[in-house]
């Protein structure tokens, strides 16, 4: 089993993409911290995969509120004494002209987006020290690098973190901590759901147009995100640092 024994704490692991990847790691051996802003969502995770036999345990916090933050890392630790692998994943959609976006609006993207993952990785980066091990997996996009209609508030937030990925690579590769970055295309979950009915009147053209952008001509699935995340938190990945991994059926270059 490639995490057998590994501690890893997902965001946003209650729904889609940090979902399917938890439901991989605990197959892969992991104890998996499941964390999410929705309670029922992540408690409802966490027991799926236990009923499966894996181990999992949930612990609520919101990634832009530091106290928040701090408590569950704190709890992880008290729990199991270390974190392995941090998997950035929680993030919101923003959809509309940058002229239309209120401030509020865009405050908030930027506080889950950026400041979310600035927050978690804060908080578990002196453990990841102390231990002189870890993986750090922050959850990007390939709208960090092409244009996407109606996502200049988002992409802005993903390019942010693609930044941050290289310069975090920089600061704590001394600690024996790899830190890289996803970059996945359109993938099938709620948030796509979600963004396809607010930013166009026919979400199935839109569906059409954006299977005609992927090389691959199919949308991709939380499953193809979860196997890549599986592959940068293993220790196969030991070479791996700073990287941007695409995850998008070849979109960047169509
Ligand atoms: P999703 O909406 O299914 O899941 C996101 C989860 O994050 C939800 O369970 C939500 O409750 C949680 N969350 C939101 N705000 C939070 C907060 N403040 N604190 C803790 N948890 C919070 O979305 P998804 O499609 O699985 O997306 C997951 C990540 O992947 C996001 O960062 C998204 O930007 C990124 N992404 C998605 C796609 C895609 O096509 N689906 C493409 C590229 C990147």
């Amino acid at each position: 089993m490639r995490l057998q024994h590994k501690i890893a704490l997902i965001t946003g692991a209650g729904s889609g993409i940090g979902k399917t990847t938890a439901l991989r790691f605990a197959e892969e051996g992991a104890v998996v911290i499941i964390n999410d802003v929705d309670q029922d969502k992540g408690m409802a995770a966490a027991a799926q995969i236990n009923e499966q036999g894996g181990s999992a345990h949930f612990i609520y916090a919101d990634v832009t509120a530091p106290d928040s933050v701090k408590a569950m890392v704190e709890e992880a630790i008290a729990r199991y004494g270390r974190i392995d692998v941090l998997f950035n994943n929680a993030g919101i959609s923003g959809v509309g002209l940058l002229h239309e976006i209120e401030p509020d609006t865009w405050e908030r993207i930027m506080d889950v987006n950026i400041n979310g993952v600035y927050l978690v990785s804060k908080y578990v980066l002196p453990y990841m020290m102390e231990q002189g091990s870890g993986s750090i997996i922050n959850m990007s996009s390939c709208v960090a690098e092409i244009g996407l209609a109606k996502r200049a508030s988002y992409a802005a937030t993903k390019g942010a973190v693609l930044a941050m990925t290289k310069s975090m690579q920089v600061d704590y590769a001394p600690y024996g901590i790899r830190v890289n970055a996803l970059l996945p295309g359109t993938i099938f979950t709620p948030f796509v759901e979600q963004y396809l009915n607010n930013a166009y009147d026919d979400p199935e053209l839109a569906i059409a147009s954006i299977k005609t952008r992927q090389l691959s001509g199919e949308l991709g699935l939380p499953e193809d995100v979860a196997n890549a995340a599986l592959f940068l938190a293993s220790d196969e990945a030991r070479f791996i640092m700073g990287s941007p991994l695409y995850i998008d059926g070849g979109v960047v270059f169509g």
